[in-house]
C-alpha cells in the first residue's frame, strides 16, 4: 500500500511517499476490536503540520504514518458495530500522532474510535470539514450552551481563514449570526464575506496584549483559534456573560496581558475546546449538525485539492498560516 511515512535520521525529519506492506499496520493490543478501512479521502490540520515536519514532540516512534482524519470504507473488523463496505470516517484520539494515521491506503484502528459517515456528507465533504470543522462546530455547540444566540452582538471569529476559522464563519453565518472575521490575511476578505463574515477585522488590531483590562462591548462571543495576545485581548471586548470557545494556538501558548477581570467584572466564560479526546455520543451530535448547519456549497469553496506527496510542503505552510480554508486528499 501508497503511505506517507515520516522518518527521523540524524538530517532531520523527512516524509517520502512509500510503498509498505499492509502487516505493518497497529495490530492493537489483546481484546481490542480493531477496524480496518481503505482509506479513501484525508486531509491536513495545523497538527498534521507539526507531525510532518517533527514539531510539538507529537510523534515520539519513528517511522510513522501521520494523518489526524481519515474517511473511507471497511475492509475487515472485530467490532460487531462495523461490517465490510460500511462508510466511517475518524478524527482525533491522537491517531496519527502516536497510532498510525490516515495518510495511507489502509488504517486499522480501534473500532470505538471510529463514527459512521454521516447521512448527508461523502467521505470527501468529511474530509473538507475533518478535525479542523468538528472542532469549529464543537465550539459554536459550546458557546450555544452558555447562552449565545442569533440577533446580539456580532460574534468574533480568529484565524479566519485557517481550517477552524473558515468553517466557524460559514456556520455562524448560516446559524443568523453576524460574524467578525479576523484575518492578518486581507486579500482574503471576499472569501470571507463569502462564507458569511459580515465584517473583516485586521489581525493587527487584536494581535498585541490589552493595554487595559476592559476594553468597549463589542462582540457577543468569539472562536478562537489564535490564542496568545489576541485571545487576551479578545477576552475584553467580549459583552456582559458572554463566552469565548478557546480552540487553538496558532498565535501562540501563552495569554500576555490577560488579566481575571473580564471574568470577574462582566462574567465573561473561557470555554475549552478538545476535539481529539470528545466523547463519542458528543461526536456524532456535532457530526449530525455539521450535516445540517455547514452549507455544503460554501464548504467546496474551502476545499484545496491535493496528493499525497503535496502534504510535506502543505504541512509546513500550514504552520506559516500560508493554508486557506481546508485541503482534501483523494486517495481511492
Ligand atoms: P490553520 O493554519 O488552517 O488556521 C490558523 C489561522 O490562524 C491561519 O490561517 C491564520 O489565519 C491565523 N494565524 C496563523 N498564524 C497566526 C499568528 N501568528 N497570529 C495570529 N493569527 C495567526 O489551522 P487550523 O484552523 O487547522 O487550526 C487552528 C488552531 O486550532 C491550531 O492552533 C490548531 O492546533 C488548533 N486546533 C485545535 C483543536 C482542538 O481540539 N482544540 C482541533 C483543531 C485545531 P488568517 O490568515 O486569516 O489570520
Amino acid at each position: 500500500m501508497k503511505a506517507l511515512v515520516v522518518d527521523k535520521t540524524d538530517a532531520g525529519v523527512t516524509a517520502a511517499v512509500e510503498t509498505i506492506d499492509p502487516d505493518r499496520l497497529p495490530k492493537g493490543e489483546p481484546g481490542d476490536q480493531m477496524v480496518e478501512v481503505a482509506v479513501s479521502h484525508t486531509t491536513l490540520n495545523y497538527k498534521d503540520g507539526l507531525c510532518l515536519t517533527g514539531g510539538g514532540g507529537l510523534v515520539r516512534t519513528y517511522p510513522h504514518v501521520p494523518g489526524i482524519d481519515f474517511a473511507g470504507t471497511v475492509t475487515a473488523s472485530d467490532d460487531p458495530r462495523y461490517e465490510v463496505g460500511d462508510a466511517v470516517l475518524l478524527t482525533g484520539w491522537r491517531v496519527g500522532e502516536v497510532w498510525w494515521g490516515g495518510y495511507a491506503e489502509r488504517a486499522r484502528v480501534k473500532g470505538e474510535w471510529l463514527v459512521p459517515l454521516p447521512e448527508g456528507l461523502t467521505a470527501r465533504q468529511a474530509m473538507a470539514v475533518g478535525t479542523a470543522g468538528l472542532t469549529a462546530m464543537l465550539a459554536v455547540v459550546a458557546l450555544e450552551k452558555h447562552g449565545l444566540a442569533p440577533g446580539g452582538r456580532p460574534v468574533l471569529v480568529t484565524g479566519a481563514s485557517g481550517g477552524v476559522g473558515s468553517v466557524a464563519t460559514a456556520i455562524l453565518g448560516k446559524l443568523g449570526y453576524e460574524v467578525a472575521a479576523v484575518t492578518g490575511r486581507p486579500e482574503q476578505a471576499d472569501y470571507l464575506k463569502a462564507l458569511g463574515a459580515t465584517a473583516i477585522v485586521p489581525r493587527a488590531d487584536l494581535a498585541d496584549a490589552p493595554t487595559r483590562p476592559l476594553g468597549r462591548e463589542t462582540y457577543a462571543g468569539a472562536v478562537d483559534a489564535v490564542g496568545g495576545a489576541m485571545l487576551s485581548h479578545v477576552l475584553t471586548l467580549i459583552g456582559y456573560g458572554g463566552s469565548v470557545a478557546a480552540v487553538g494556538l496558532a498565535g501562540g501558548a501563552v495569554m500576555e496581558g490577560a488579566t481575571v477581570v473580564p471574568f470577574l467584572l462582566r462574567g465573561v466564560n473561557l470555554l475549552g475546546i478538545d476535539s481529539v479526546m470528545q466523547p463519542r455520543e458528543a461526536r456524532l451530535t456535532a457530526w449530525q449538525r455539521v450535516a445540517t448547519d455547514l452549507p455544503l456549497d460554501l464548504l467546496e469553496t474551502m476545499i484545496v485539492p491535493a496528493s499525497l506527496e503535496d502534504l510535506p510542503a502543505l504541512g509546513k505552510d500550514i504552520l506559516a498560516g500560508k493554508v486557506r480554508g481546508r485541503v482534501v486528499v483523494d486517495l481511492a
